[in-house]
């Protein structure tokens, strides 16, 4: 697809762009929605106040927690997602890549095929998606095409996020799908876990060198 800039400097000149930029600072301070996208931030100090996200939404969260959890004991990168209607859960996943090899086994498109196939339907418009880092491009597609209805966000991703940090994908009304989108929700709960993982690993790598260092004959 066209990057995200396109769209951008489309806008660049017309009111809405000007008056967008003029509140880029608070919007990056998540003090205010980004008027040009159904996103919303937040954190979870006013989530109380915010009727977007109930509290079926942040148990939701909380399982896809415990379930990024269960992907850092496999010694994945930890991220988890929950399908759910209502209070039901329809189905779970969690990052699998390394143990399968598989570029595609990220936890939210895992959980949103299954879904699928536990609804026998692919349209997943009746489905809220509780996912701990903000879709990447791939699984952003995923939302789109899934046709899923509410998709809640913990932790953003400065590095592949598609929702609303590097791209758009889920607010591109060329697309013929636009799920709501909340992102933010247990932000600081869903970005520590990350933090653990990659600060653990980078121990173990410096463990494993100092090691080697040790073992080489003087
Ligand atoms: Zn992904």
């Amino acid at each position: 697809m066209a990057p995200a800039s396109n769209a951008h400097d489309q806008d660049w000149y017309s009111p809405q762009g000007l008056l967008s930029r003029l509140f880029l600072p608070l919007r990056r301070l998540g003090l205010m929605p980004d008027p040009r996208t159904r996103t919303r931030t937040h954190s979870h100090l006013h989530l109380r106040h915010d009727p977007g996200v109930t509290a079926i939404d942040l148990a939701m969260m909380r399982r896809a927690i415990e379930l990024a959890k269960q992907a850092a004991a496999m010694d994945e990168v930890p991220v988890g997602a929950v399908v759910y209607q209502g209070s039901r859960i329809i189905a779970e996943g969690y990052n699998l890549r390394e143990a399968t090899c598989d570029p595609v086994t990220h936890a939210e498109l895992l959980a949103v095929s299954k879904a699928g196939r536990a609804l026998k339907d692919w349209r997943l418009n009746e489905c809220s998606v509780a996912v701990t880092l903000e879709p990447c491009p791939m699984c952003a597609g995923a939302m789109v095409n899934g046709r899923v209805g509410r998709l809640l966000y913990g932790a953003t991703d400065p590095k592949a996020g598609a929702c609303q940090t590097l791209y758009r994908i889920t607010a591109d009304r060329r697309l013929n799908h636009q799920p709501v989108v909340i992102g933010g929700v247990l932000a600081e709960e869903c970005a520590q876990l990350l933090k653990d993982f990659f600060r653990q690993r980078r121990a173990d790598i410096r463990a494993r060198r100092d090691g080697e260092q040790v073992r080489q004959p003087a």
